[in-house]
């Protein structure tokens, strides 16, 4: 169904549950990260966990560097089981990794990656260090997404409203210039409450600044669980999205050479970071970024052939974007920050801080894991 960005709701009324079966929702992404692929499986007893939750095989490709011949049959592994909001309860949707053998990850499975590097936080095979206070690692991320026409453009963009250099819609309700600016929120308010409903921390909601664009944000949750969160409230969205009828698109730049801009900034802390004065290990991390080579973490950031993220971060007519080349930490050019401690945080004398550099269709296995790696183990100095 195509309807162009219009609001159409299509749905049913609910079919009562009358049998013990339960439905499981398969759910994996594809060698992007970002884009989705499910299956549906009844089984005959409710699973309490995902141990619970069979594995089940299914085809796709090994490699971001996507090719024909390597969409290849893969072991689909349940990582993650949540209540399924569209069904309800007790049918479950169920987050799976990918594998070529039962032992052998895909070249595509970065959860796996992240599990090491997370593990690395406890222990330190390369130097033997284990920290006596636990790092526990927390992350966040802030999801933004455009509802686009069928050409990509945002739904509500009309080419004399392409101004950004001020937060006109950020946040803003009602008729902003005559102009419904919230076409799209029963779809972002929906969202979070699915995203609730099933288990997802999802922590909020907004009103971008872009036309239609949106964002809501997923965490804290501790090490890997992050990319498990965000990945299935992606699928939520998306999945909300078919009912709706409209295109909802995670990518960073979904019109080359124009300046619509999502990103999907990356909050971290430790533990000491969150206890008191743990400002000064936020200043620490931030000393490493900024001595750090960017380039391997942003690589890290965006695994996408189109390289979306550096049209972004090179792009010099948008606004409210960082930019690749310059290291800017807070400073009064807060448009272009790369890293940022959140003003909360810095009255507090601790909290997180916040990469601004990922793009809205960033891996979060892989992006977690490389902000440890720059700003814990300084592996890019
Ligand atoms: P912004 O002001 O940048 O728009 P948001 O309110 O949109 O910030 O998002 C804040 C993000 O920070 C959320 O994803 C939240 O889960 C995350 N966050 C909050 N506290 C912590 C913490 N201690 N460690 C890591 N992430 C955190
Ligand atoms: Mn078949
Ligand atoms: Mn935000
Ligand atoms: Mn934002
Ligand atoms: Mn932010």
């Amino acid at each position: 169904m195509e309807t162009n960005g219009k609001l159409q709701f299509v749905s049913m009324p609910d079919i009562p549950n009358s049998s013990k079966r339960v439905i499981l929702e398969y759910v994996f992404a594809n060698h992007t990260n970002y884009q989705f692929w499910s299956r549906v499986k009844v089984v005959d007893r409710e699973p309490k966990t995902v141990n619970d939750c069979p594995a089940w095989d299914s085809y796709m490709w090994n490699s971001v560097y996507q090719k024909d011949s390597e969409f290849i049959p893969m072991l689909t592994k349940p990582v993650a089981m949540f209540e399924n909001p569209f069904l309800k309860s007790p049918h479950k949707l169920v987050l799976c990794d990918m594998w070529k053998t039962n032992d052998e990850p895909a070249g595509i499975n970065t959860r796996v990656q992240c599990l090491e590097t997370m593990e690395r936080l406890k222990n330190d095979p390369k130097t033997g260090f284990r920290p006596k206070v636990p790092h526990d690692p927390w992350f966040g991320i802030e999801q933004e997404y455009i509802v686009t026409r069928s050409d990509n453009f945002p739904a509500s963009y009309e080419p004399k409203d392409n101004d950004y250099s001020t937060l006109i819609l950020y946040c803003s309700m009602g008729h902003v210039h005559d102009r419904n600016v919230a076409l799209e929120r029963d779809l972002s308010m929906k969202h979070l409450q699915a995203c609730i409903y099933a288990g997802v921390n999802a922590c909020g909601c907004i009103r971008e600044n872009g036309p239609s664009q949106w964002e809501y944000q997923v965490g804290p949750c501790p090490g890997v669980e992050i990319g498990d969160h965000l990945q299935m409230s992606r699928y939520i969205l998306l999945r909300l999205g078919e009912q709706y009828g409209l295109r909802v698109t995670l990518k960073s730049v979904p019109v080359r050479g124009e300046a619509f801009f999502s990103s999907g900034h990356l909050n971290f802390s430790v533990r000491k970071m969150r206890e008191e004065g743990g400002i000064k290990f936020i200043h620490h991390a931030i000393n490493l970024l900024a001595k750090s080579d960017p380039i391997p973490l942003l690589k890290i950031y965006d695994q996408t052939l189109d390289q979306g993220n550096t049209e972004r971060l090179t792009n010099t007519s948008g606004r409210w974007h960082p930019k690749q080349d310059e290291f800017v930490f807070a400073g009064d050019r807060k448009d272009f920050t790369t890293i940022r401690i959140p003003p909360l945080v810095e009255a507090e004398g601790r909290g997180y801080l916040e990469d601004r550099r990922p793009p809205s269709s960033v891996d979060p296995y892989a992006a977690a894991a490389g902000l440890v790696r720059a700003c814990i183990f300084g592996d890019f100095l």
